[in-house]
């Protein structure tokens, strides 16, 4: 059985109680919103976290709405709201898609979209016991010095798992973040390192406050893609945005466009469709862009299922996306 090894928990009612926490403990403090990425990973020792920041009581956070031609999204709410909101499944339907098929209903009540923007990465040779990991004589994320899956690498590759994040970069959405200085404000794609062992740009004082997503154009068609073992409760093996944005009035002509795939490194990875502009958007061209794909996306070693496999699949699901936006 895997024990919680002791912590506090501290309960701020405010961000700006949030703030001064984060600055006056030290070292091991964490943020915990829903716990169920934080709490797992606690116990299996590949974290540490002797003081918890609740984000549980911070009102501030659970605010949804609508703003001029934007979503905005509190980093505290649910993973459940956001799926089931009337409000996000009438203006950015994809996202209460995607966030839908994260894990189960009862985690979806319990996570957050902060809690699921700043997602751990995930790595076969990681999320293990202690014990199975000192098998393995550790890595450079937990206790060692070497990378399981890129031998003689010198960062972690553990990849990114999040089922929002590719869809909120396809969107365009920016991120807010609040710390000691202010508040900043960055696309979602910069929140992203390439080190696994630290992924988030942020620092230990830092929060997310919120998203804003814009709400996508009449022109603009979004799709997101998950393969996992199981269709409930797994993390994606596999995951795809595809955005195609058509030219007004001909809608079977590509004016632009984007892919974001998840599920490779720590940093999701944005592929552009600017070199199609002006080219139909049909079969010929779900085949092209799966090509493109396939040749500039390495699914590595760091998740179960052979990278060969991953690979084909991630060509077969930008085929199927693009198929059910326009063919
Ligand atoms: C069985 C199981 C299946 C899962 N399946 C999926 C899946 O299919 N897809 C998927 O995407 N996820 C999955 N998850 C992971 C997780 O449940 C979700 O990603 C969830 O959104 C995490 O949110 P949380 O609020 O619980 O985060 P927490 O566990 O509270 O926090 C996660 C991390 O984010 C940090 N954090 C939280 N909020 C903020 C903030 N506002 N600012 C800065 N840092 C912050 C925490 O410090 C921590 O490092 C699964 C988890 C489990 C246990
Ligand atoms: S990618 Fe390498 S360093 Fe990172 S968790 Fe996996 S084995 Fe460890």
């Amino acid at each position: 059985m895997l024990r919680l090894q002791p912590f506090e928990l501290v309960q701020p009612e405010s961000i700006g109680e949030v703030l001064q926490l984060l600055s006056t403990h030290a070292e091991h403090v964490r943020i915990i919103s829903g716990g169920t990425d934080l709490v797992p990973n606690l116990k299996l020792g590949s974290i540490k976290g002797d003081v918890l920041v609740s984000l549980q009581r911070v009102d501030e956070l659970k605010n949804l709405k609508e703003a001029d031609t934007q979503l905005v999204i509190g980093a505290g709410v649910s993973l459940h709201t956001i799926a089931t909101s009337k409000l996000v499944q009438g203006t950015v339907p994809v996202l209460a898609d995607a966030v839908g098929k994260i894990a189960s209903p009862q985690i979806r009540n319990m996570g957050t979209l902060g809690g699921n923007l700043c997602l751990d990465t995930r790595c076969r040779y990681i999320n293990q016991s202690e014990f199975i990991r000192s098998s393995f004589g550790g890595c450079l994320k937990s206790d060692g010095d070497r990378c399981h899956v890129v031998p003689g690498g010198s960062l972690c590759v553990a990849a990114l798992s999040s089922d929002s994040v590719p869809v909120l970069i396809a969107l365009g959405a920016d991120v807010d973040i609040i710390g000691p200085e202010g508040e900043r404000t960055i696309p979602v794609e910069e929140l992203y390192t390439k080190d696994g062992v630290a992924h988030i740009a942020l620092s230990s004082d830092e929060v997310v406050v919120r998203a804003r997503v814009p709400i996508p154009a009449a022109q603009t068609r979004i799709t997101y893609r998950k393969w996992a073992v199981r269709k409930s409760i797994d993390f994606p093996l596999v995951s795809v945005a595809v955005r195609i944005d058509h030219i007004k009035g001909s809608p079977d002509i590509l004016e632009d466009g984007r892919v974001v795939v998840g599920v490779l490194g720590p940093q999701p990875k944005i592929l552009r469709l600017s070199s199609l502009q002006g080219q139909p958007i049909n079969e010929e061209m779900a085949h092209k862009v799966a090509g493109i794909v396939s040749r500039r996306c390495t699914p590595l070693a760091n998740v179960p299922y052979s990278e060969d496999y991953r690979k084909l699949r991630l060509a077969v699901e930008v085929k199927r996306a693009i198929r059910s936006l326009f063919i």
